[in-house]
């Protein structure tokens, strides 16, 4: 059983026991259909449950498994990029272990990537049983984000998708530390084309993205492909200054006029919050750029592997 491997399924694994083994199941049986030699390779990232124990079980049972487990949780985005590290097939796909990708749609990922396209996307046309707040969220997101970047970022995709294995190599000479996959991807180009789906509910266990990990993933696609943030300061501060212009205007107008001066300390107070905010706001988001350029700087390893199984070179290569 020594077939050369084809597709490589990159799978990060976050806490997913009581789905692994179905989602196993689920792409070995779509996987088999191809007739070609494939590895499933699950990234483990620092789960706390049995995932990594199921996963290993799996891959005394059968040699298409590996598993790469993380020294801790490094994050989603990190998973994948150390799936795509070390995965070796021709075509790469990254999915999702809850099985709201559905594993089927892969063949139609195939069918594309023959025809001669380089990264095939699935673009979610519906999103069934997450919150209307994650939704509505999700969608005014990736429209803030096309609306401010100049790469065609594709709205209403994860990071579902195949990559040939010349996307793949491009995308390991990106280093940046606080990624945003699904936008490097579109940013290293190619020949890009999508498939459609309709997302399912998780097969099971809940999400894994809270809100403060959904809003770091949010602020990591805004500041690594948009200057736009930075810029605002200036708007807002020559809009502020315009308005003080005015201000002075109208109040000569008044004092000449002799009309009684509009007094208290209310109006004042009320400029002084909205301008002290302003200004806060705007340090804050110079401060999410200043932090990311210090991740560059001090450029520590994407993320440490402690063990793997089922891999051929077994070394623990703790590289970025
Ligand atoms: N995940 C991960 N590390 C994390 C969080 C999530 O590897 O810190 C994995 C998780 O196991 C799943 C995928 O990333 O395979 C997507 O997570 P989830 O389904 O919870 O996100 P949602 O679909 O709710 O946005
Ligand atoms: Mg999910």
């Amino acid at each position: 059983m020594n077939t050369r491997i084809r597709y490589s399924i990159v799978v990060p694994v976050f806490n997913e026991e009581e789905v692994i083994t179905k989602t196993y199941r689920r792409l070995k049986q779509v996987m088999d259909q191809t007739g070609e030699g494939y590895e499933l390779l699950f990234v483990n990232d620092g789960s706390r449950d049995h995932s990594a124990e199921l996963i290993q079980a799996l891959s005394e049972t059968d040699d298409a498994v590996k598993l790469i487990n993380f020294s801790r949780n490094f994050g989603h985005q990190i998973a994948i990029t150390a799936g795509m590290d070390y995965a070796s097939g021709d075509a790469v796909v990254v999915i999702d272990a809850d099985l709201q990708d559905p594993p089927e749609l892969i063949l139609e990922m195939i069918g594309k990537w023959r025809e001669g396209y380089d990264v095939v996307y699935a673009k979610r046309l519906e999103r069934k049983g997450e919150t209307w707040f994650k939704k509505q969220t999700a969608s005014l997101f990736y429209r803030i984000l096309r609306a401010s970047t100049d790469v065609e970022i594709p709205v209403d995709t994860g990071d579902f998708r195949l990559m040939d294995r010349k996307v793949c190599e491009e995308m390991k000479r990106l280093s940046e530390k606080n990624r945003f996959v699904r936008g490097l991807v579109s940013w290293v180009g190619f020949r890009q084309t999508s498939v459609e789906y309709v997302r399912d509910e998780r097969e099971a266990g809940e999400t894994k993205y809270p809100l403060r990990k959904m809003l770091k993933l949010s602020l990591d696609g805004l500041t690594s492909f948009s200057f736009k943030p930075l810029k605002l300061a200036s708007w807002l501060g020559g809009a502020l200054s315009l308005s003080g212009l005015l201000y002075l205007a109208i109040i000569l107008i008044l004092k000449l006029s002799a009309h009684s001066m509009i007094s208290g300390w209310h109006a004042v107070a009320i400029i002084q919050l909205f301008c002290t905010g302003m200004i806060l706001i705007v340090l804050g988001i110079s401060g999410e750029y200043i932090g990311r350029i210090y991740d560059e700087a001090r450029d520590r390893p994407l993320y440490i592997v402690r063990d793997s199984f089922g891999l051929n070179k077994r070394e623990n290569k703790a590289d970025s």
